[in-house]
């Protein structure tokens, strides 16, 4: 009998179908991408189903997927990874994204321009013709896996212009905007995640219309579909909806007492 063969991407690997309701053609705009390992952005405001969608992806195309999430204190070694001290010296260890390349997983950086732009210089030749990835502190120069792709996420309406993407890594991709899916599907999201009826997870939407409405009128994002869930969910475990609704939507998004206030008529125009 084969030893088993170690996969060190096996922790990265999605066993279950992540349940995903598209709202377009964005499943067979993806495939094509990937078929080409192009570098793709995830572009759309947050809590609005692009990190569902790439674990979906990945799930349907049998390919592990690496998840990080950029923040301004990652550093490149947090990608690419770093020289560790152990019993038997210093060992190199890979950085999430090095394993994705070496090994043919989907990387996916969530909040892409939260990351530094010296930290995210290290995906610029991943993302041309040489797909490689140069691992400076070590000496070596990764090729990418055949089944390495690149994916991105980014929220154009929420970062300040000095955090907006630069045109030189941009431009290295293709894009596919999210936004939140319609009001009757956006429903039967909540219901599905949250546990709830349909008819309640409707109430939950109308409120967050209503809140999109202020956006950029005092609030920086209206509720999001992974809010209406939170609701959804504390509203299943018995908690009253106008609770519900304040803990997970108003006090979430706003610390103005005016806009708390508009968004609390929202609710009780439902509740
Ligand atoms: P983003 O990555 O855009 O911030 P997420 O993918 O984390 O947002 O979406 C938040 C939650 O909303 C998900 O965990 C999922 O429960 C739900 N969701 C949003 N859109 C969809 C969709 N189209 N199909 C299924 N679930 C969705």
């Amino acid at each position: 009998m084969n030893a088993p063969v170690h996969d060190p991407l096996a922790a990265y690997r999605i066993e279950t179908e992540p349940f995903y309701r598209p709202a377009g053609h964005e499943v067979a705009l993806y495939r094509h991408a990937y078929r080409h390992r192009m570098p793709l952005i995830l572009k759309g405001p947050t809590g609005c189903g692009k990190t569902r969608f790439v674990e979906h992806m990945a799930w349907s195309l049998g390919r592990p997927l690496v998840t990080l999430a950029c923040n301004e204190d990652m550093t490149a070694s947090d990608l690419v990874g770093r020289y560790l001290l152990d019993a038997n010296g210093t060992a190199w260890h890979d950085g999430p994204l090095t394993l994705a390349v070496r090994h043919g997983g989907i990387c996916y950086l969530d909040e892409v321009v939260e990351a530094r732009q010296d930290t995210t210089v290290v995906i610029h030749p991943l993302t041309d013709a040489r797909r490689i990835l140069p691992l400076d502190k070590k000496g070596e120069l990764v090729h990418a896996h055949p089944d390495f792709q690149l994916v991105v996420s980014y929220n154009p309406g929420y970062q300040s212009s000095a955090k907006d993407m630069k045109p030189s890594t941009r431009q290295r991709f293709a894009a596919l905007e999210f936004d939140y899916p319609d009001g009757a599907l956006e429903a039967e999201i909540v219901a599905h995640e949250a546990g709830v009826e349909l008819e309640l997870a409707a109430k939950l939407v109308a409120i967050a219309h209503c809140s999109r409405e202020l956006k950029h009128r005092g609030l920086d994002e209206g509720v999001s579909t992974r809010m209406l869930i939170y609701a959804g969910v504390l509203i299943r475990d018995g908690v009253s909806p106008r609770d519900s609704c304040d803990m997970t939507m108003t006090r979430a998004l706003t610390d103005d007492p005016d806009m708390a206030s508009a968004l609390q008529g929202f609710v009780e125009a439902q509740f």
